[in-house]
């Protein structure tokens, strides 16, 4: 064991590229073994195990410089394994609870009259790429359609067929978020004067998002306060009114959009 020990020490000095390393550190996993296989307590072996220990951590030591002074140079392309990537980061730190939803699509509860009508929306809009008001025009004329050929001379429908139709929304944006395809999102409101970003807050039970009146960014650092006013006045048609914000700034979740590619 010794003079193999001997033996790699002298091939290490004469190594000159990370090539040479490979049958070393195979010797060295041998010698190891054997180390570790002699477990008889005798004065005289433990002399021999302390002098062997030495070496080998002398020949450790050799090795990592060696091993630092010529790295391993990859041949032919790296292979990484994304979908092991992937599934560990979104399924190790998100519980159910949150992705959850992309298995349970809301448009599997209706009716499969009003399903497929939804589903000739999102093909227009998504696959065939309609704009969203040519797609509700489309979601309209089939829902209309739909309508005179359910009721009967007179104008009246069953409970049932007008049930199938209430449940065929008018805008494709209520189709696709009845399809998990609308993304969950967070709508940030921007400063028009230095583009500073402010996140919504909500009041306690309250989905209503609150933003700062004004920006309280300073653009660089002695400047003033920026002050430009964030949020504009919006009159409903029913004279509610309301504030947003002037320059709106959609950011998606990444933890969502990575779930829904996997689901
Ligand atoms: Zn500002």
């Amino acid at each position: 064991m010794e003079r193999g020990a001997h033996s790699c020490l002298t091939a290490l000095s004469t190594v000159e590229s990370n090539a040479e390393l490979v049958p070393i550190e195979r010797d060295i996993a041998l010698l190891r073994q054997s180390f570790n296989s002699v477990t008889r307590k005798l004065p005289s072996v433990d002399a021999r195990k302390q002098t062997l220990s030495r070496l080998l951590s002398q020949i450790d030591l050799t090795f990592q410089e060696h091993q630092a002074a010529y790295p391993a140079v990859a041949v032919g392309p790296i292979v990484y394994n994304t979908g092991t990537s992937i599934r560990s980061f979104i399924f190790k730190p998100l519980p159910d609870t949150l992705i959850g939803h992309h298995f349970e699509l809301p448009v599997n509860s209706h009716n499969p009259v009003a399903q497929l009508t939804m589903f000739i929306a999102v093909v227009s809009t998504v696959i065939m790429g309609l704009s969203r008001q040519m797609g509700n025009l489309v979601l309209n004329l089939v829902k209309l359609t739909l309508c005179w050929a359910l009721q009967d001379s007179k104008g009246n429908m069953t409970e049932r067929q007008s049930s199938i139709l209430n449940q065929i929304p008018t805008t494709v944006e209520t189709v696709l978020s009845k399809f998990n395809l609308d993304g969950k999102t967070t709508v940030f409101a921007t400063c028009p004067e230095c583009h500073c970003t402010y996140a919504p807050s909500f009041h306690p039970g309250s989905h209503t998002p609150s933003y700062p009146a004004t920006c309280s960014n300073r653009p660089y650092p002695d400047a003033e306060v920026c002050s430009s006013l964030l949020m504009e006045e919006v009159i409903a048609d029913d004279g509610a009114r309301s504030s947003k914000p002037f320059k709106p700034f959609v950011i998606y979740d990444f933890h969502d959009y990575l779930a829904s590619l996997l689901a």
